[in-house]
């Protein structure tokens, strides 16, 4: 094949289908470019309420009904049930002593529950990938991307303002011209290798080491806890973590009973259980959760481990003359925290406003450095909260200034005031950005109830969800009271928010 397109996109993940998509809409031409083929295996699963409100306001603006019904629980089971997803009415976090089964206290200090919706209904979802991908390759096909997978590239070259690829394709070679690459091939992906891009660095983020799998047959951890059915939700139907000294668990379930799991490990963790064997590193992890292990005694692995070292990555730049990286193509952090959608969403969003207006320099300019300054502002949180894991008052005041954040720019955002929450997580704030930074370098030095009240203080002008309240031990629901409480923090009243809640479904 010889053409000539606006954009070709590496990579046909849910990032590159949904750019190529939208920039379709835009009025390019685009070609997608696949290594596999999809249905393929994928991680990278748990959405967040923020990653929805922004599917929604793409799927609004590019009048994509099909990609809205995506963004919530009860309109994706509704409208597309052959696409399997999860559940996840919030995070639910459990600390483990190692070797020991996991129990708690009457404060409920080994556990954290925050919702992130009222109900089912509009609640978030784990995007089963191989499905969700497919879906939307497809519809890349639909709005008349030209779609060319199984095509390994080995060379690109500028040349008069165009991009040439070459590589081989399954039917013979392959060859196109392009205005612009958009990499979307993930982190350490195609560009960074064909160019030889520099790397950057995160300071104080520990590289960590992943290893996760897809099993069918586990149990719900919950049954064998009965205080859970008083919660504010089944801590299973979240994104569900298991926390310990050097790392941390991930189960996330579908509804066609498959079970994406996975370890998050400093190196230190990492580097004692590694002998080159995957499956012994699994089972040797397992042993030390025993309440876990015991919900995945009848579970079958599905998938073959993969396994990542390190999981960080940084590009030291996210674009270059002709050239753009998503944001996991410029950089990984770690899945803690689930925020690889929601960076990609704001970096899809940012390059839509820049094709719009007839693709500025200066624009893609403020893309770049938005985009890494996104995912440097996530590493200092996310390495902070490394070193909070043996420590659970630690660790449940550094989460309450992500769920502060991101649950403070909803509101905004769903309000139409954007502006009062600038970058992720509040960088930009005028007042949390350096409060935030404060918390950070405080955690895991400071002792617990210091950093507790540093946090408190922090949150407090932007606490939309009744957070770091120690009356609430440890569980968190989503309530209206809240939010109307904070009204003044939104520059908002409470008939402008009662009518928030009526537009997104709020029953409770
Ligand atoms: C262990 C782990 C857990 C994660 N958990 C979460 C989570 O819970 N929530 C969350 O929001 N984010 C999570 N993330 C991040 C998440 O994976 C990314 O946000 C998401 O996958 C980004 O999608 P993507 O389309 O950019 O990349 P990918 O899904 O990685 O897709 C890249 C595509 O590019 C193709 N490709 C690669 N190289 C080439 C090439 N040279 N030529 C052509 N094609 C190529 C691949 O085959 C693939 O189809 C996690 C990441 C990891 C590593």
């Amino acid at each position: 094949m010889s053409a000539d397109f606006d954009v070709a996109i590496v990579g046909s993940g849910f990032a590159g289908s949904l750019m190529a998509i939208l920039a379709r809409r835009l009025g390019r031409s685009v070609v997608l470019i696949e290594r596999g083929r999809h249905p393929r295996f994928a991680i990278g699963e748990s959405s967040t309420p923020l990653s929805n409100l922004l599917l929604e306001d793409l799927a609004d603006r590019f009048d994509l009904p099909w990609l809205r019904a995506f963004s919530k629980w009860g309109t994706w089971q509704a409208i597309h049930p052959e696409v399997a997803c999860g559940l996840k009415r919030g995070f639910s976090f459990f600390h483990h002593r190692d070797g020991e089964a996991w129990s708690d206290d009457a404060d409920r200090s080994r556990q954290l529950l925050v919702a992130a919706s009222p109900n089912d209904a509009v609640a978030d979802t784990h995007w089963h990938r191989p499905d969700f991908d497919l879906f939307l390759q497809r519809k890349a096909v639909e709005a008349g991307c030209e779609y060319q997978d199984e095509t390994r590239l080995d060379h690109v070259e500028r040349d008069g303002g165009a991009w040439e690829l070459s590589g081989e394709a399954s039917g013979g070679p392959f060859r196109c011209r392009a205005r612009w690459i958009l990499d979307a091939s993930g982190p350490d992906g195609f560009l960074h290798r064909q160019l030889g891009l520099e790397a950057g660095h995160f300071q104080g983020l520990p590289a960590t080491t992943g290893i996760w799998s897809h099993f069918t047959g586990v149990h719900r951890w919950e049954t064998r806890f009965p205080e859970f059915q008083a919660a504010p939700f089944p801590p299973d139907d979240a994104a569900l973590h298991h926390l310990f000294d050097g790392g941390w668990m991930w189960v996330l379930r579908f509804n066609n009973d498959v079970t994406s799991a996975g370890f998050a490990l400093t190196p230190e963790a990492a580097a004692a259980r590694w002998n080159g064997d995957p499956e012994a590193m699994w089972n040797g992890l397992m042993e030390r959760l025993p309440s876990v292990s015991e919900a995945f005694r009848s579970a079958a692995r599905i998938q073959p481990f993969q396994r990542r070292s390190p999981l960080p990555f940084r590009s030291r730049s996210a674009t270059g003359p002709g050239w753009i990286q998503l944001p996991m193509a410029a950089g990984f952090i770690d899945p803690l925290f689930s925020t690889g959608f929601v960076l990609s969403l704001l970096g899809i969003e940012r390059l839509c406003d820049w094709m719009e207006v007839g693709e500025p320099q200066e624009k893609l300019d403020r893309y770049g450095v938005e985009t890494l300054a996104d995912l440097d502002a996530t590493a200092d949180l996310v390495g902070a909260a490394y070193r909070t894991l043996g420590d659970p008052e630690s660790f449940e005041a550094l989460s309450m200034l992500y769920f502060a954040a991101v649950s403070y720019s909803e509101c905004a955002r769903r309000l139409g005031k954007p502006g009062l929450a600038p970058g992720f997580l509040l960088r930009s704030h005028p007042r949390f950005g350096p409060d935030i930074r404060e918390c950070l370098l405080a955690a895991g030095r400071a002792p617990s109830a210091d950093l507790a009240a540093l946090v408190a203080n922090a949150v407090r002008p932007f606490n939309v969800a009744g957070l770091c309240d120690r009356s609430k031990r440890g569980w968190y629901p989503v309530s209206a009271a809240d939010l109307l409480q904070a009204a003044d923090a939104l520059e908002s009243d409470p008939d402008a928010i009662r009518a928030m809640l009526r537009r997104n479904g709020f029953d409770g």
